[in-house]
């Protein structure tokens, strides 16, 4: 069975909980670090040592925005009986098909009493707010177990930019007077260490920081989106445009003396002519860059051989 590594997507899942409510994965995305923790059997000695011990600690797992999620092939019902038997907080999922223990590589072929049977191998994910796999643990042992998992978390949290790292943030674009010109919605991501992931100036000010950590950086035009260039502004006529033609849409077409491919902006409409801009529309323009770092982990070895991130969503083709 394939096994899953730091770095590669979570297996997505959607099982309900010893209350028969649906929860999933994508409901957790971008808000909490999840703690997946596959387990054998309802109210067997280790399980239910591993249930205390999460349990006790979920309070501290709350503190660094993370939430425990134990999945076993017990039903519901099960589930239930076992979290009033002990009062335990954690939540269960019942993945009875094992379908979601398959995609997480935990199934395992045992021989008991020379008979073949399939069980889970007791196992723990740690996935990041990005969905991204950070840390895979193959046949975990229950003592202890909980305090080591919430060890990783902190670490996670204390890691920093640097070389070959891939970094999480959410930024916001002012210009010099102030006003705002880009806001992320969602965080965005780049691999750092010089990959011209996002401006060299902005890389500088981001080596060392962790999530949580914000930084500013005064960027000239230069620095950002380069010097506002005269001659990329050219005067075309109207025929060569479809007859919708509106000022702000936007067209690729080859710059006159490089012949580099370039996005043109209209910017004006004369009754035969338009006036198209290839300059980006913030070229020319001092900028203040704030940022807020969301997340930082090691680059895969294939990302770092691509020299950009791949993601939550896999390998993208290029
Ligand atoms: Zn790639």
């Amino acid at each position: 069975m394939l096994k899953l590594q730091g770095g590669q997507a979570a297996p997505g899942f959607d099982l309900p909980d010893a209350d028969m409510e649906a929860v999933s994965l994508g409901g957790f995305l971008k808000r909490n670090v999840v703690v997946l923790y596959f387990y054998l059997r309802d109210d067997t000695p280790g399980c239910t040592q591993e249930a205390i011990e999460f349990s006790d600690m979920q309070d501290e797992f709350a503190r660094l925005g993370a939430v425990v999620i134990g999945i076993s092939t017990d039903d519901c019902l099960s589930h239930s009986e076992f979290l009033d038997k002990h009062g335990f907080g954690v939540q269960l999922l019942s993945d009875v098909d094992g379908e979601v223990c398959s995609s997480y590589g935990v199934l395992q072929e045992k021989e008991h009493e020379g008979r073949k049977k399939i069980c889970v191998l007791r196992s723990t994910f740690v996935i990041g707010k990005d969905g991204v796999v950070r840390h895979a643990m193959y046949g975990v042992s229950p003592r202890g177990h909980a305090a080591q998992v919430l060890e990783l978390i902190k670490g996670m949290q204390k890691m920093q930019v640097a070389q070959d790292t891939v970094v999480s943030l959410n930024y916001e674009l002012q210009n010099s007077e102030g006003e705002l010109v880009e806001k992320t919605e969602e965080p965005v991501e780049y691999l750092h260490g010089g990959y011209d992931g996002i401006f060299s100036r902005v890389e500088e000010a981001l080596n060392g920081k962790a999530a949580g950590e914000t930084c500013d950086v005064y960027l000239q035009p230069t620095d950002a989106f380069g010097d506002y260039d005269e001659k990329l502004v050219q005067i075309e006529p109207r025929a060569k445009f479809p007859p919708t033609i509106e000022v702000g849409m936007r067209f690729e077409g080859q710059a006159g003396d490089s012949g580099e491919t370039l996005v043109y902006t209209v910017t004006d409409i004369a009754e035969d002519k338009v006036v198209v801009d290839g300059n980006h529309p913030l070229a020319g323009m001092s900028l203040r860059f704030h940022c807020t770092v969301n997340a930082v982990r090691k680059a895969t070895a294939e990302e770092l051989q691509h020299g950009h991130v791949h993601g939550a969503h896999g390998h993208h083709h290029h």
